[in-house]
């Protein structure tokens, strides 16, 4: 009786698919993915080991702390470069608390690697803005910020280092509005900002959590809690502390933001945390929130339509691209965001980029502390593809017939432009196949002077350290001295006008017309100045600073 077979079969894998859907829309909602951005020295690192800690992932805080002691110099960054084991594990950190599973984008703390700090934005869901609270918004801090806003993503502020003298908090969070533009709804309130903190105000739950000076993080710290009403609370801070704390909190709830949800989400407000990450203060109750506010991975826009999280087809593209992880093997490890469905060890994808079917054999996922080899993932996840050379940044990789395309992966302004030449000019072929390896991973963006032509590239890197890793990995890995010879440039802007012939344009004489490696038209100039002056004397010129990858 085929047809009773027929229907029997049906039937099963009708289950089976409910299985496997419900499945994913659990594994779904229970992730949470972000990077945390910041200036150098705001405590990122002590606050990733902290939210480690909570998730058990470390045992003693202080191993991510071991890998940070490479971040300034440049022979100990190659270094880290020739064992890619170590950076590589720092790239993404996966753990569970409660119940959720968590997804720390790690970004470099140098700012010359800044750009790909950037790049990875591009995979995070949310993002947390750490800030020094004796120094406020700083300079690296307003960058990252921006690449978020553009995103849309929501963002949340941890003030830190409250244990010390820090800005007064209406202060920081006026500098908040002034300087990124963007509105703050406190969470909770600091007790003493003069270097003499004593805990905060809970505004969720109307409580005082007391700081009780901390046991220097190597342990988890929990606070004493208690109702702000409790007269045990005035007597402990006294009259000074508790009426100041009782004038700011009518002063928020009366002038300030309200809290809204909404807001948050679309990244127009953000919830402000004090805390301090050394000493373990408010880190807990920070997670807690922010695991309770920030989104799981949601629907991505493409041009062929929404790509659900939830579908049981899996999605994803790769953001980071790094080489030579093995410097024998000369491989490559694609990272790559996945957008939809479930991954399994094994699975066949198709690559859009060249239409090829890829087995996924060998993927691997990133712990605090070592690589292993990941046998199921899902949307928010990340995982790290062995690349024989076919990836690129922004590729897309799915399952099922059709196609999807994600969006390219922005293209950061460099800040930095050199001519490079080989030192020898025998060694042509293995100098433009390392320049291009480079472009590929986003680490340089090559440019071409249109008045020149091909002889001599113009190199345009976010950190002028990027110089110096271009310089050694030439070297190393392709045998090409290089001649590198600095140019006065600080910005990039691509024409946006179709058609426009940027020869005849008036521009200001210190600037300089190139193209992209994809032959798009962009000028250089050495400062502000020049672009809007290039601007006041072509009114039709149209200028973008963030093109994409593809
Ligand atoms: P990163 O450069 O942003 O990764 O910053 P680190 O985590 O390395 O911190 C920079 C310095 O600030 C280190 O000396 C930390 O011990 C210190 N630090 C981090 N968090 C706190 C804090 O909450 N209070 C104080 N007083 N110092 C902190």
């Amino acid at each position: 009786m085929p047809g009773v077979i027929g229907l029997y079969k049906f039937r099963v894998t009708q289950d089976q698919m409910s299985d496997i859907k419900s499945e994913i829309k659990k594994e779904v909602a229970r992730r949470k993915t972000f990077a945390i951005i910041s200036h150098p020295d705001a405590g990122k690192t002590t606050l990733t080991e902290k939210l480690l800690l909570y998730g058990g992932a470390i045992r003693l805080a202080g191993s991510v702390k071991a890998r940070k002691a490479n971040k300034y110099a440049v022979s100990d960054w190659m270094e880290i470069e020739k064992q890619r084991g170590i950076s590589v594990t720092s790239s993404v950190m996966q753990f569970d608390y409660s119940g959720f599973c968590i997804n720390i984008l790690d970004t470099p703390g140098h700012q010359d690697f800044s750009e790909d700090t950037y790049r990875t934005l591009v995979a995070a869901d949310s993002a947390v803005m750490l800030i020094d609270g004796a120094k406020g918004v700083e300079a690296q801090t307003i960058k990252l910020f921006h690449v978020c806003k553009l995103r849309g993503i929501p963002i949340f502020t941890f003030v830190n280092k409250m244990d010390r003298a820090s800005k007064d908090p209406f202060e920081l969070m006026e500098e908040i509005e002034r300087v990124l533009g963007i509105r703050s709804y406190p969470m909770n309130w600091p007790i003493g900002t003069e270097g003499d903190f004593k805990g905060v105000y809970n505004r969720k739950l109307k409580q005082i959590e007391l700081f009780d000076g901390g046991e220097h993080g190597q342990s988890q710290v929990s606070s004493t809690v208690g109702k702000a009403d409790d007269p045990v609370f005035a007597d402990l801070l006294g009259s000074h502390y508790h009426d100041k704390l009782c004038e700011d909190i009518e002063l928020l709830d009366m002038a300030g933001d309200e809290f809204d949800k909404k807001k948050i989400r679309s990244g127009e407000l953000t919830p402000l945390f004090f805390g301090s990450a050394m000493t373990n203060f408010g880190v807990q109750p920070f997670l807690e929130e922010f695991l309770e506010l920030a989104p799981s991975p949601g629907i991505v826009d493409t041009a062929e339509g929404e790509v659900d999280p939830e579908s049981d087809k899996f999605s994803g593209f790769i953001f980071k691209i790094q080489a030579n992880m093995n410097p024998t093997h000369r491989d490559r490890l694609a990272f790559l965001r996945i957008c939809s469905g479930k991954f399994s060890k094994g699975m066949s994808v198709k690559h859009m980029n060249t239409g090829k079917e890829i087995r996924l054999s060998q993927p691997q996922q990133f712990m605090a502390q070592e690589r292993t080899i990941v046998d199921e993932a899902y949307a928010g996840d990340i995982i790290g593809l062995f690349d024989p050379g076919i990836f690129n940044l922004g590729d897309t990789l799915f399952e099922g017939n059709g196609n999807v395309r994600f969006e390219g992966i922005p293209i950061f302004p460099a800040e930095y432009f050199a001519r490079v030449t080989p030192a020898d000019t025998m060694k042509r072929k293995q100098f433009i196949k390392g320049i291009d390896q480079l472009s590929e991973e986003g680490a340089i963006q090559v440019f071409k002077q249109i008045d020149i032509g091909i002889e001599a590239l113009i190199i345009g890197v976010v950190g002028a350290l990027q110089f110096e890793v271009l310089e050694y990995r030439l070297k190393n890995e392709y045998g090409v001295q290089l001649r590198l010879q600095n140019l006065p440039y600080r910005h990039a802007r691509w024409i946006e006008n179709e058609g426009l012939d940027p020869r005849k344009l008036n521009l200001p004489s210190t600037a300089v017309i190139v193209e992209d490696k994809l032959g798009r038209n962009s000028i250089l100039f050495e400062n502000e100045w020049s672009i809007r002056m290039a601007e006041e004397r072509n009114k039709e010129l149209r200028l973008v600073d963030i093109a994409t990858q593809d």
